[in-house]
């Protein structure tokens, strides 16, 4: 039977250690800013904004929220981006997806100061992690959360088989470039992969992003596997669920994460921890 991994538990302890951080900038009379940029009134949206700014306000993280109306211009939405840019009491600047179709959300993306990118959606910080470059840049936070579990779960990397299935540039290819940059062997598949369960199979650490209820069970699980389950889906019933059928795969894998309260909670914290490692980074960049 698998160990059920707490990302609650875990999220709560990097909370309280960015909790920890924030006091210590708030003695040299320092507030690591956050700015939420909302475009139009998606409801799901609006939760994760709200979710954000309270647990920000909570940790001692200024939180800004910038809401636009849902047939705001391209232009406007560009003035905005480099209002925050120059703003000094902003360290991250988060554009909430989706966007309305008419917006070009790349030049968005790219109008973002590279060291206050906090999604690590810039091509400067992406091109930082493929290339695997030393030094501090922001990376996408569901990743890095996930890599935060492994690595408190103590998941040996180096050697072993890493399967990602979904490949979207805010969790699958950033994952992927972690993992690679951590010595595992990876495999991307996406929706066109043929004998998805061949592949799956082969995978010592099996990660699944793809947005589709239910898509891995037993069959598609090597014995023993670590499963990290990033999916959040809303069945018809209101409930959430992951991408794996937890019930079906948690007496095969050696690791699992549940859906709610594996991934989605490290998020979060990892949104909040690298808020402030943006606010500590620009204070070196200063001194
Ligand atoms: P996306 O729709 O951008 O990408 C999905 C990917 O999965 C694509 O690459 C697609 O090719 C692949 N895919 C879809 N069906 C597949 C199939 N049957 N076989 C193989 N590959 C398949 O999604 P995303 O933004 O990466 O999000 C994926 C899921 O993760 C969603 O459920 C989303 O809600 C969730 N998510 C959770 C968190 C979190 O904090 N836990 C964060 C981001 C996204």
């Amino acid at each position: 039977m698998a160990t059920v991994i707490d990302g609650r538990q875990l999220a709560t302890e990097l909370n309280q250690a960015t909790a920890k951080r924030t006091a210590k900038l708030a003695t040299r009379g320092i507030t690591p800013g956050i700015v939420v940029i909302l475009v139009g009134d998606d409801p799901a949206s609006l939760i994760y904004t709200r979710n954000k700014h309270r647990r920000a306000e909570k940790m001692g993280i200024r939180s800004v929220l910038e809401k636009l109306p849902a047939d705001v211009d391209q232009a406007t939405v560009m003035a905005a981006i480099d209002r925050y840019n120059q703003d000094d009491t902003i360290d991250a600047i988060l554009v909430q997806e989706p966007l309305p179709a008419h917006l070009d959300g790349l030049a968005i993306t790219n109008a973002i100061r590279p060291d206050k990118d906090i999604d690590g959606l810039h091509p400067i910080n992406l091109g930082k992690l493929y290339a695997n470059q030393p030094g501090h840049y922001p990376v996408a936070c569901t990743p890095r959360g996930v890599m935060t579990i492994l690595r408190h779960y103590n998941v040996e990397l180096a050697g072993k088989n890493a399967t990602l299935v979904g490949r979207s540039i805010l969790v699958g290819k950033p994952l992927a470039a972690m993992l690679d940059n951590a010595n595992a062997t990876t495999t991307v598949v996406n929706r066109y992969t043929p004998n998805l369960s061949k592949v799956t199979r082969q995978a010592d650490i099996l990660v699944v992003a793809a947005g589709s209820p239910h898509l891995i069970t037993r069959e598609d699980v090597k014995p023993g596997a670590v499963v990290i389950d990033v999916g959040i889906n809303r069945l018809p019933s209101g409930k959430l669920t992951g991408d794996v059928d937890f019930n079906d795969v948690r007496d095969i894998a050696s690791l699992i994460t549940p859906v709610p309260g594996g991934v989605g909670p490290m998020t979060i914290a990892s949104l909040m921890a690298q808020t402030v490692d943006l606010a500590e980074w620009r204070q070196h960049g200063q001194e």
